[in-house]
């Protein structure tokens, strides 16, 4: 059955794909974190046909979810890898992506490090002036890098000011205001032969990124016309919204794609590789987190084992990081019932460890599960040692596969942690 991409996964199929997990020979587990491999396929197919480029790279944000065996899926299915860090760059090097379809973004970047990059061939996008005069100096003509820019296009308002980087005032890149400077740049480095934009996460809206794509177009516009070598990569960053509430809009990869071809309709005909690096639009709805409630007190709160150190920005700005949670019985079924307000607690050891304040579910008891909605992305990745828990089992579902990705970390692998 082909998998509808352009819905939220309905309750009914979560629970079902819960069920599995438990009949796997999880049943054990006191949370497990679930990732739906056939529907990452799915969603990387899905842009790949709504920007319709032939030969456009796009990539995936490893911090979005850096799972190996995750990345690895994404990689067989095409996709590129986006890395935040010299070390995602070698996650990625890990799940078999080719040097030529990693893009190496680290805001803060050594020497050490750009000289790793050159020296594999990855494609770089450097944040700064001062990082381009290292790459200039570390720079041969050997190297098969491709270097763009990282431009800032200075929108007017950021909705999340959390999550933006492409308003004014962000750090990341070079402001589009100094455009002298660029063009500047542009004509004395001819290794300098790309140009790279992300404006932000959760919170914008397809018009703020297609105003933010065409700003940095018209920048390239300027650059070409004004010397001879081409600047043929151009990077558009990430940045599309994911759904995390029934009622809101769903942002999809067609709709971004079809006002990008209205604003700038060059951009998908030039001769220059088009390369996308969408994190969460992509993963946050192939993933969920179920956990046992394993105990209740007055009020109710339902005592669960995933909180602030899975949920950081949940737990610490719930207005701004929504999530559906789910009641499920012992046997992993949806629980039917009068809804009681409920507060849902973490297991860490501060009042504030909350995941939901009275929330209307069905009566919980101990035994029974909460499932936590569109957790693919920056979850796993935000993990906090904080009080030293294990890291729950995180399971791939493929089809009627079943992989274990991580297994739970064992005691000792927490006490090694913390150097022991
Ligand atoms: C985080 C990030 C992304 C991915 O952003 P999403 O909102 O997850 O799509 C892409 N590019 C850069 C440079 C990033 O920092």
């Amino acid at each position: 059955m082909p998998i509808a991409v352009d819905a939220r996964p309905a309750p009914e199929h979560l629970a079902e794909a819960f069920r599995r997990v438990r009949a796997a020979g999880h049943a054990d587990q006191p949370a497990v974190l679930v990732h739906d491999l056939e529907r990452l396929r799915a969603k990387i197919a899905d842009v790949a046909a709504a920007f319709a480029a032939p030969g456009a790279l796009h990539t995936l944000a490893i911090k979005a979810n850096p799972l190996v065996g995750v990345l690895r899926v994404a990689v067989a299915a095409g996709a590129g890898l986006e890395a935040a860090s010299i070390e995602e760059v070698h996650l990625a090097l890990r799940a078999g992506c080719p040097p030529d379809r990693i893009v190496f973004d680290s805001p803060v970047k050594t020497e050490a490090e750009l000289a790793e990059a050159l020296r594999l061939g990855l494609r770089i996008n450097a944040d700064n002036f001062a990082e381009i005069e290292r790459i200039a100096a570390l720079h041969t003509p050997a190297s098969t890098s491709q270097i763009g820019l990282r431009i800032n296009p200075e929108l007017a308002e950021a909705a999340l000011a959390l999550t933006s980087v492409g308003h004014r005032g962000s750090r990341f890149g070079v402001p589009l205001s100094q455009r002298p400077a660029i063009v500047d740049a542009f004509e004395r480095h001819a290794f300098l032969t790309g140009l790279h934009v992300h404006i932000g996460s959760q919170g914008v809206t397809i018009p703020e990124l297609v105003d933010g794509v065409a700003r940095v177009w018209d920048l390239r516009r300027e650059l070409v016309a004004a010397r001879p070598v081409p600047i043929d990569m151009f990077d558009l960053g990430g940045g599309l919204p994911a759904q995390y509430r029934d009622d809101a809009a769903r942002l999809t990869p067609t709709a971004y794609a079809a006002a990008l071809r209205a604003a700038i309709p060059e951009l998908f005909t030039a001769d220059v590789l088009i390369v996308t690096e969408f994190g969460r639009s992509i993963l946050a709805d192939c993933g969920f987190v179920v956990s046992r409630v394993e105990v209740t007190k007055p009020g109710p709160v339902a005592v669960l084992h995933v909180g602030a150190d899975l949920f950081v920005r949940r737990v610490y700005r719930p207005h701004e990081w929504h999530h559906d949670f789910i009641a499920l019985g012992r046997d992993g079924r949806l629980l039917a019932g009068e809804p009681v307000p409920t507060t849902l607690a973490g297991p860490l050891c501060f009042g504030g460890d909350l995941l939901a304040r009275d929330l209307p579910l069905p009566s919980l008891a101990a035994g029974d599960h909460v499932l936590i909605r569109d957790t693919g992305a920056y979850t796993l990745s935000m993990w906090s040692r904080y009080c030293s828990r294990a890291i729950p089992l995180v399971v791939g579902l493929d089809g009627p596969e079943l992989t274990v990705l991580r297994p739970r970390d064992r005691i000792s692998d927490v006490v090694a942690f913390w150097g022991g």
